[in-house]
């Protein structure tokens, strides 16, 4: 336990009773090293000085917020060469791809700081007479964050950022995967002036740990990313009438049309399918393909698919890192197997790669004479996989498109604008993308899905305050009423 990244509770470095190994995906010979894991009464520890120090800060100047968060996200930014390198060593992402998390991560935390000092309400008169009306904002109180380990740094951002500066503590579980950035992390909060136990970091299994936060009666508020099933079992948590914010899996298509650039289409289809190892929540592992560019997509689609360079993280010139897990490539490898057994014809990809070092990479797969109701195109795979399927006109295309459980992201290559704007309009996902990969958006609009894959307010941007804020609605008096 000498060594051991310890976890941060009421202000302070709190050693774990046990600890788990942190390996890097790319080089399993490489111990980035051993994370606390924190413990029941340690979770309640923390649970009761967020509770204790959210009234101060609840309470605090918005200056004081403003200064704390812009001091935190210009540290990110300036650091995140340096801690985008231990994201990538630790996640497996390639080292441009872990440097720009890091840098969007701070900058949440400087959109929030200036969101700090826009809380302004509403007023109105009472329909009685000599009354005035206000409608203001206060924080909910104590926010469970669960974040899971693709973005871990992220993620845990555009949660964190909003909910200290709409006044709210936290206690965050990161993933058991990506401990070492969750410590980053926290050592920069650390270096704030803030009310001790405001912010916490308890790193446990999501079994353990993870299941009494959401089971806490002294949470208040619940923001998870993560999968489908483990959301669920996060919902039923409301029933002790606790807020809940989901935000989970998906199936996102890229619909190709007939008069789209075909290279700027092949371009976006690998980007969104492939990029981060295609274990994106807004990868687009289906592609709708029309069936008159159908066959010169599909050529230039597997030549692009076979140009990636997958390798270590950190090595220079590397497109596609790891898988990040040896159970996650055993899970990717059984799709590539279900693909096969359902008729789907493998065109290039999906074995797993002998590199230098030991580590868990795959071979970018693309599956054509797909159809959706295979299982590789009704679950969510978080793999670098990629299914094509032929249709025969733009209405076939967007009802295969909205054909899924999920509804996060969804895009379409076309140079008319009439076909655009009317898949903007009708396709059933949160976010739409024209002429974009599904993957890829910014920081200060609102974030989120429909269907399975979200659930409660929407995250990013000013929607943000929906979550992390609750109303409170104040009559005043000014005078003897008539
Ligand atoms: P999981 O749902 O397995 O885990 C997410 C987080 O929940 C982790 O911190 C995990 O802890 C924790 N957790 C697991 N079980 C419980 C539990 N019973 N109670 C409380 N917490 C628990 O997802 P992954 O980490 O594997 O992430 C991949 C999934 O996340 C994909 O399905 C992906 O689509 C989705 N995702 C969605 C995004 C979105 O914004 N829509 C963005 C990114 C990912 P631990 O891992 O330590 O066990």
């Amino acid at each position: 336990m000498k060594n051991q990244k310890c976890n941060y509770i009421a202000g302070k470095w709190v050693a774990g009773e046990t600890e788990i190994e942190n390996l890097n995906p790319s080089d399993t010979s490489d111990l980035i090293g051993t994370y606390a894991q924190a413990s029941s009464s340690q979770l309640n520890d923390a649970l009761e000085a967020a509770e204790a120090a959210q009234r101060t800060w609840g309470n605090s100047g918005l200056e004081q917020r403003y200064n704390a968060l812009t001091a935190i996200g210009q540290e990110m930014m300036a650091r995140s060469a340096e801690l985008g390198e231990l994201l990538s060593r630790e996640e497996g992402k390639p080292r441009a791809e872990g440097v720009g998390e890091v840098y969007r991560a701070g900058q949440f935390f400087t959109y929030y700081a200036a969101e700090s000092l826009r809380q302004i309400g509403d007023t109105a008169d009472s329909v009685r007479p000599n009354i005035e009306i206000d409608v203001r904002r206060e924080p909910i109180g104590v926010v469970a964050i669960i974040s899971p380990w693709n973005f871990p740094i992220a993620t845990a951002s555009w949660k964190i950022a909003p909910a200290l500066a709409f006044g709210n503590a936290v206690v965050w579980k990161p993933a058991n995967l990506t401990p070492a950035s969750a410590v980053a992390f926290a050592e920069i909060i650390d270096r704030q002036i803030l009310p001790a136990g405001l912010f916490n970091l308890v790193m446990g299994s999501g079994g353990s740990i993870g299941q009494q936060l959401v089971e806490s009666s002294s949470v208040d508020a619940i923001s998870f990313t993560g999968s489908v099933p483990v959301g669920r079992g996060i919902a039923a948590a409301a029933q002790n009438f606790t807020k809940v914010q989901l935000e989970m899996g998906s199936k996102n298509a890229l619909a190709v049309m007939d008069d789209c650039d075909l290279d700027l289409a092949v371009s976006c289809a690998l980007n969104g399918a492939f990029g981060g190892t295609g274990q994106k929540c807004t990868a687009s592992s289906r592609l709708v393909v029309h069936e008159s560019l159908h066959d010169a997509f599909v050529e230039k689609l597997v030549a692009g698919a076979k140009a990636l360079r997958v390798g270590h993280a950190l090595e220079e010139g590397t497109q596609i890192g790891p898988v990040v897990s040896e159970e996650q490539l055993s899970a990717n490898l059984d799709y590539i197997s279900a693909g096969n057994a359902e008729g789907a014809e493998l065109l290039c990809g999906g074995d797993r790669l002998e590199r230098a070092s030991q580590g868990y990479f795959m071979e970018p797969a693309v599956f054509a004479g797909t159809n959706n109701s295979m299982r590789i195109n009704r679950e969510e795979m978080f793999a670098p996989i990629a299914c094509v399927i032929k249709v025969g006109s733009y209405e076939e295309a967007l009802d295969t498109v909205n054909d899924t459980s999920f509804g996060l992201t969804s895009g379409i290559m076309t140079k008319s604008l009439s076909r655009a704007s009317h898949f903007r309009r009708n396709a059933k996902t949160g976010c739409v993308m024209i002429n974009l990969p599904t993957a890829g958006t910014d920081y200060h609009v609102p974030f989120g899905g429909r269907g399975d894959s979200s659930y409660g307010p929407r995250e990013q941007g000013g929607y943000a305050k929906e979550f992390y804020t609750t109303v409170k609605t104040a009559y005043i008096a000014s005078g003897d009423p008539q």
